[in-house]
């Protein structure tokens, strides 16, 4: 187990800047999710770590170890692709064996090893099949039975739940998570789905053009995310534009002046009396029977534009005067299309961040 830092690391593709780090550190081990949408920089962060590229400037350290020049297969780190990278023409076996084989490691050793990381990911029993003999989500564990097997102070995961179908990548998020729990090794997680990263991190590194724009615990970067990027790529969320037009209170709420002229308040982000600014109303901050205190701040006369059945529950698209917004009610709750409803929007669920 180790911890990772980078310092000012920068990695250049001709004119394009892949990563712009600063400042980023990983406890020993910590699971933490690098996320964003395509091209933003994540897996070139991740090959920083195995060591697989070389960075242009800056430093990466593993503990108090300058590691900017040392070889991969020196930095004790193990990767799981997307794609699995099994051997197909080896056994299970001998594909989990194989970084104990190529150490020269004694025959016992090796096979307690497999055995044992065989159980860990809870397939005792395919030690002689072949990988074509299993299905993706059983490749998947192997995959990663291979990558502990060398016992690695750093895992690493390049979206290794993508070549998934859409119900088995959902169970398996939850079973990886919690194997990765048990284990306590330093683990970098790279995916481009947020809910994945949502449920496998301890903490997200929220990226874009090559920059982080935060690094949170699931829950704050969820709750308060810090711009509007952010918000809109974590989870369900309605963005309302405007300018700040009263700072904090002592609840640490400002009033945004929407761009129709109504007023929002949620939690101020970063944002300061005068500026630009976006309101992020997640789904479940939208209230369909709001109380009876006529004080209450964010209420709205709302239309129901849209009310779909899904099952556990209803998706309903509400405007309220030129905004849009998003929410989901029990699927019990009777909303339809074409209603009048009075809506109370909580200040404190939602936030102002910029835009
Ligand atoms: P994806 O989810 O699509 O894999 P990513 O967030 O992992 O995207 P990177 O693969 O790190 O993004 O790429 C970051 C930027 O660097 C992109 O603009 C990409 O086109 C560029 N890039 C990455 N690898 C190379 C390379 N070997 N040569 C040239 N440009 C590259």
């Amino acid at each position: 187990m180790t911890s990772i830092r980078f310092s000012g690391v920068k990695t250049r593709f001709g004119d394009v800047v892949a990563t712009d780090i600063d400042h980023l550190e990983i406890d020993s081990g910590e699971i933490v999710c690098f996320v964003g949408p395509s091209g933003c920089g994540k897996t070139t962060a991740l090959r920083t770590v195995a060591g697989l590229l070389s960075h242009d400037e800056g430093d990466v350290y593993f503990g108090d170890r300058l590691v900017n020049d040392l070889p991969p297969e020196r930095r004790n780190a193990a990767m799981v692709f997307q794609n699995y990278a099994l051997f197909p023409h080896m056994t299970v076996f001998d594909n989990v064996a194989f970084g104990l084989t190529v150490r020269k490691k004694p025959p016992d050793e090796i096979a307690d090893k497999v055995r044992s990381v065989l159980d860990l990911v809870q397939l005792p029993d395919v030690g002689e099949r072949y990988p074509n003999q299993l299905s993706g989500g059983q490749q998947q564990r192997i995959a990663v039975a291979r990558a502990l097997a060398t016992e690695p102070d750093i895992l690493l995961f390049d979206e290794p739940l993508s070549n998934l179908d859409a119900k088995l990548r959902e169970y398996m998020r939850f079973e990886l998570r919690q194997l990765l729990e048990n284990l306590k090794i330093t683990t970098v997680y790279v995916t481009h789905d947020q809910t994945e990263a949502m449920v496998i991190g301890d903490r997200l590194i929220v990226m874009n053009a090559g920059r982080i724009l935060q690094d949170a615990p699931p829950s704050q970067v969820y709750h308060r995310p810090a711009d509007r990027f952010v918000a809109d790529f974590i989870g369900t969320v309605s963005i309302v534009e405007g300018r700040v037009a009263e700072a904090a209170d002592a609840d640490g709420l400002v009033r945004l002046r929407t761009s129709d002229g109504l007023s929002f308040w949620g939690n101020g982000v970063g944002v300061g009396p005068g500026e630009a600014a976006v309101a992020c109303i997640r789904p479940e901050a939208i209230q369909f029977a709001p109380g009876s205190e006529r004080d209450a701040r964010n209420r709205f006369e709302a239309v129901i534009e849209v009310a779909t059945d899904l099952g556990e529950v209803r998706e309903i698209h509400l405007t309220v005067g030129s905004w849009k917004l998003r929410s989901r009610v029990p699927a019990s709750m009777a909303l339809e299309a074409g209603e009048r409803t009075e809506i109370e929007i909580l200040a404190e669920r939602c936030t102002v961040v910029r835009p």
